[in-house]
């Protein structure tokens, strides 16, 4: 922890202070500026290394990992271009922990956090005093089941005390499973006015209570919400848990009763915020025109440090550190060889280039989201971003490139750049993709997706330097170095074409419904902010914009996007709900046809 809250002051000493202390190659030892497989494999080594402890944004190895690109950005003559130096820093959320004062008293009896209880990581910091409604499962639905435990129950300021799941517990495959989610029970509960929510395990289960931990895009919802034992939800209902449980999984209705019985908890939660940065550099080009237009060359540093429960690791029980040799440190790798063979024949450049390296992007794309959200040039002279994620598993000398339709030209550059290589290109026209272009793609940048394909190591800590093929990537690196010599000298920029939607498939695909808006992953807002609207949408068409902060729809308040993504499944085609939004401090009231 000691670092964690000190980190952003500590890290400008470091980095300034280290360069000729900690720089693990002096600067200019190596002249040669060719891209060579040794040399990639040199920069993996280190990135990869256990020292490095998987790269987790604010951890040492993260540190140690940006000094390394720092200094080769300096040996290799970049100009500096965060706002900071090499550095562009942003707010991450790392994690959340108990605030001040957190307890819980019922009748006089005082409960321990985290052993009878524990707040969940969406619940709100507040005080709540009031009786308690027993409320069964806390559904409201209305579609070919039709349960609403708050139906002629009046909940307003109280308690209610919920079940986990549903009547026939967590099965995915049930009638109710799009119903358990504790977030939309919550919801729900917000909806009809409770105060707090109280959730129990059911029989059966043994009464683990759901730990404390961040998890990304999350914001409160709004009310308290508190997982408590089974033995305490007993006492509250005399002793008949059991018997209340069964009666609903067989008659599968409502049965909800008030219990005159004060509950009494507060509840403050904290968010742990550190301060990371992006990285930074540019080559600025020789043309007196074009040399105000730029390249990005962008890849990610960072990666899942210890791995555990909820990090995006493919092995949840290892704790141990996750090297990320190809998950990114081979992108790293072409950034460092790049930056010095560019820098090296910069006279052939006539735009800019602008190498960056993101941090977070694990954790949702954050580092390039607070990029485009924060530009450090005007993100239109961009005419163009290449990606390169996990380009060091190269097979069967192939390698995939994502968003070949974003420009109509592009095509035709890489066969052309390809030509003398013989790399086998397997092209696709999407824009939209899980690494950092999708958040250059959404605001209409033409983006190259560069990447060798997932493989066994993926996400596991055995995504180790020893499996990594560095003379393919060399090939891969040479490739991006002529098209990015290609680009530059282009008499005209390339165009942008939309390829592909502008968001996550599976957002798109699980709903009958769309607004045709792009969720802001990872906004801090309250309410559901938007990074775009497709113009001929629904919610283009009503007006909606980039920036705005959706607030209610239907009548129904929108405190997150998990509140918006539940709206979202209640709704059908053809409906037409008026839609309120925040845009900077007015509100307005939007007529959307969905
Ligand atoms: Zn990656």
């Amino acid at each position: 922890m000691k670092h964690r809250f000190i980190f952003s002051f500590t890290l400008g000493l470091v980095i300034f202070a280290g360069c000729s202390l900690v720089s693990n190659q002096s600067p200019g030892e190596n002249l040669n500026p060719e891209i060579t497989a040794n040399e990639i494999l040199d920069h993996i080594k280190y990135l990869s290394d256990d020292k490095r402890e998987g790269r987790f944004p604010g951890s040492n190895g993260s540190q140690e990992a940006i000094e390394y690109i720092v200094n080769h950005f300096k040996k290799d003559g970049l100009e500096p271009a965060g706002p900071n130096g090499f550095l562009q820093p942003f707010e991450f959320i790392v994690g959340i922990d108990y605030g001040e004062v957190n307890q819980l008293e019922i009748a006089g009896t005082t409960y321990e956090k985290g052993i009878d209880y524990i707040p969940l990581e969406f619940s709100s910091s507040s005080t709540v005093e009031s009786d308690i409604v027993f409320s069964g499962y806390g559904f409201s639905i209305d579609d070919s089941v039709q349960w609403n435990d708050y139906a002629n129950s009046d909940v307003e300021g109280k308690w209610v005390l919920v079940f986990i799941d549903g009547p026939d517990s967590d099965s995915p495959h049930s009638d109710f499973a799009k119903h358990t989610p504790l977030r939309k029970k919550a919801m729900l509960a917000r909806d009809n006015k409770a105060a707090g929510i109280l959730f129990v395990n059911q029989a059966g289960d043994n009464d683990t209570l759901i730990p404390l931990k961040h998890s990304p895009n999350s914001t409160a919802v709004g009310i308290s919400v508190l997982h408590i034992s089974r033995s305490i939800a007993d006492g509250l209902v005399g002793g008949r848990l059991e018997i209340l449980q069964k009666e609903l999984d067989e008659k599968l209705a409502p049965n909800s009763f008030p219990i005159t019985q004060r509950v009494n908890a507060e509840v403050s939660l904290k968010k742990e915020i550190v301060e990371v940065p992006n990285v930074i550099g540019m080559i600025r080009g020789s043309d007196s025109v074009l040399k105000d237009e730029y390249i990005v060359i962008g890849a990610h540093f960072d990666h899942l440090g210890y791995g555990g429960g909820g990090s995006g690791s493919l092995a949840p029980d290892s704790a141990v550190v996750h090297n990320g040799a190809d998950d990114n440190a081979s992108g790293i790798a072409g950034i460092l060889e790049l930056a010095e063979k560019l820098s090296f024949n910069k006279k052939l450049l006539k735009r800019s280039i602008i190498l960056m390296a993101y941090n977070a992007e694990e954790e949702g794309l954050l580092g390039s989201k607070y990029y485009v959200n924060n530009p450090t040039i005007d993100l239109s002279s961009v005419i163009a971003m290449i990606n390169m994620d996990m380009i060091g598993r190269m097979s069967d000398n192939k390698v995939t490139i994502g968003g070949t339709g974003t420009s109509p030209g592009f095509e035709t550059l890489l066969n052309e750049a390809n030509e003398k290589k013989k790399i086998q290109l397997k092209m696709s026209p999407e824009g939209y993709g899980p690494s950092d272009h999708a958040s250059f793609y959404i605001n209409d940048v033409p983006v190259l997706f560069f990447f060798t394909g997932t493989h066994e190591n993926y996400h596991k800590p055995s995504d180790d330097w020893e499996h990594i093929n560095a003379t393919g990537e060399k090939q891969i690196v040479d490739l991006v170095y002529d098209l990015t010599i290609k680009l530059s000298s282009l008499d005209e920029k390339p165009a942008f074409t939309e390829a592909g939607p502008k968001e996550p498939n599976q957002t798109r695909r699980s709903f009958k419904v769309t607004f045709g808006v792009i969720p802001s992953y990872g906004s801090q807002e309250e309410g559901m902010e938007i990074d775009g609207a497709k113009k001929e949408g629904p919610a283009g068409k009503a007006g909606m914009e980039k920036g705005d902060v959706i607030i209610e729809i239907g009548g129904k308040e929108i405190k997150n996007i998990y509140d918006y993504m539940y709206r979202l499944g209640e709704l059908k085609p053809g409906d037409e709900v008026e839609v309120k939004i925040k845009r900077g401090e007015k509100v307005l009231s939007l007529k959307v046809t969905l």
